[in-house]
């Protein structure tokens, strides 16, 4: 591979030059490429400082040969409407004003200072990948998993094992935000319906040997409580050959409640979306679904309190029923119930991950930050060093949620740029002679594009040979991601 840099920025620098000059650009490195990272330099190249001349030589990192983050490894493979955002952030990093770094890991590849040795300043776009703990007894078993590193699995991320058991004929989806819906319908849908989507092989093969019969998600307060949106449950119903299945004992409502529905239009749509399915289903009947041979079973004021198991292997789970206290906070009643299931996935929300020698706040998951501006141990800024997503706010909300953070902290690096510590090697080329130096095969743009069209052509080849048109196979193993990437042999 050439490692000749062409970069958008000069490649030898007069320190005595200006910052944010053509002779002296701004240097800005930002640490992940998820919709964060990418929108964190969209809009620094966009601001109103850049229009009015200052130049910007901004790098963009990733652990992962391939950009865009949990819209990769997170986002569900049947949820195709969100590459219209990967198409936007394409163009993005397409423009060639931002130069991308893949398969180089901050705290591995880079350290702190090595970017602050190359840098003005730096950006923490690093996201979220794990699960949030659940903290009750028998959560070790055989059989418990994360909804966390399910969805890395089946997204088809390179450093989760291929196989995964799929072997439970009932299973309890822990959680009632929309990752528990994501988990609860990948894991109940037919592997063929999932075959038009960009699902890798072996995700494939493994689901299609699932015996899964029965998939129960609960959550631990009311139908006007939950998390999702009213999309994301509104799909829960187009499975083909999967019933819906609601009780009547969990359909409470308490004061805040019914002020939830009378102000909020979608918790108003979506309990009308429960309360429909729930009518339509023939009370009467001993058996109220439609026949189909997969059900996912919708609890609500379940709270789990213990994962049962024989011989080390998870054989059930127990809920304390909960009822809400008339502040749509739910308290235990002392009933306890029983169902019997050989997987639990629990899906109570994502953590952020601690960054080597940044603060973090443990309680949120969050790099200690205001506003953007990351915070030392002791409450004072560090200067020039920044943080967006969230891994800045913490796991919560959609992918467009992460440009009003975007926007608050390049706004509040470019009012510190005057005051921003100097990079002592400002050259565009030197950090790419680091890397090289230090063996890491880090991939460019060009090379996710080779990439990108490697994994077209998969799509194509599968469309040829198979029974349905597919986009897309992705690429898992991290070797071949890497290998394809390379072969494009340029950095610009
Ligand atoms: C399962 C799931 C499904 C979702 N589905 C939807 C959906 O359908 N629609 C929607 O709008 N939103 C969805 N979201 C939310 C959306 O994914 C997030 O809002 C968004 O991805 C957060 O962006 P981010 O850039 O902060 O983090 P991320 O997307 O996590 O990106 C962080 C990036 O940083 C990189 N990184 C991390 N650590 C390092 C390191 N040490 N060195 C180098 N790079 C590093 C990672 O590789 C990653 O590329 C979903 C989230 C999850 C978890």
């Amino acid at each position: 591979m050439s490692t000749a840099v062409s970069a958008n920025t000069p490649e030898s620098v007069e320190s005595t030059a200006a910052r944010g000059t053509a002779e002296r650009p701004l240097r800005i490195a930002i640490i992940g490429s998820g919709p964060a990272g990418v929108y964190a330099a969209d809009m620094l190249t966009k601001s109103e400082e850049v229009r009015d001349g200052l130049v910007l030589g901004i790098d963009l990192f990733d652990r992962y040969p391939a950009p865009y983050g949990l819209i990769r490894y997170g986002v569900a493979p049947d949820h195709p409407r969100i590459k219209g955002i990967v198409n936007a952030l394409h163009k993005v990093l397409d423009r060639g004003d931002i130069r991308f770094f893949g398969n180089v890991d901050y705290g591995t590849d880079l350290s702190l200072e090595d970017l602050q040795t190359h840098y003005d300043a730096v950006i923490f776009a690093t996201g979220a990948i794990k699960d949030a703990d659940l903290n009750i007894p028998g959560i070790e078993l055989d059989g418990s998993y994360g909804g966390a590193d399910f969805v890395s699995w089946y997204d088809g991320h390179p450093d989760v094992p291929r196989e995964w058991p799929l072997t439970a004929k009932e299973i309890a989806v822990i959680g009632n935000g929309n990752v528990a819906l994501d988990v609860a319908r990948v894991l109940s849908k037919h592997a063929d319906d999932l075959l038009v989507t960009e699902i890798p092989d072996n995700v494939y093969a493994g689901l299609k040997e699932s015996p899964v019969t029965d998939v129960h998600i609960f959550g631990r307060r009311g139908p006007a409580q939950v998390k999702f949106t009213p999309l994301e449950l509104r799909e829960l119903s187009h499975s083909r050959d999967v019933d819906i299945v609601l009780y009547e004992e969990d359909f409470d409502f308490d004061d805040a409640s019914d002020e939830a529905v009378k102000t909020n239009n979608q918790i108003k749509t979506m309990v009308g979306t429960l309360t429909n399915w729930l009518v339509e289903q023939d009370d009467d009947a001993a058996d109220p679904t439609t026949g189909a041979s997969r059900r996912l079973h919708l609890h609500f004021l379940h709270n789990p309190v213990e994962i049962t198991g024989e011989d080390g292997k998870v054989t059930g789970i127990k809920f304390e029923r909960n009822e809400l206290d008339g502040t749509g906070n739910a308290r235990g009643t002392g009933e306890f119930i029983d169902y019997p299931v050989q997987a639990v996935y629990r899906s109570v929300g994502y953590f952020g991950s601690a960054l080597p020698d940044v603060d973090f706040d443990h309680r949120r998951g969050v790099v200690t930050n205001d506003g953007g501006r990351v915070l030392g141990a002791d409450g004072t800024q560090v200067p020039g060093v920044y943080a967006t997503g969230w891994i800045k706010r913490g796991p919560v909300g959609l992918i467009g949620h992460t440009k009003g953070d975007a926007l608050e902290t390049i706004t509040h690096l470019l009012a510190d740029r005057t005051e921003l510590p100097a990079a002592v090697v400002p050259a565009a080329d030197a950090i790419g002679a680091l890397l090289e130096s230090r063996g890491v095969e880090f991939t460019s743009w060009e090379g996710w594009n080779e990439l990108d069209a490697h994994e077209k052509a998969l799509g194509a080849a599968a469309t040829e040979a198979g029974p349905v048109a597919r986009e897309r196979v992705k690429v898992v193993s991290r070797e071949e991601m890497v290998s394809v990437s390379r072969s494009a042999g340029v950095l610009r």
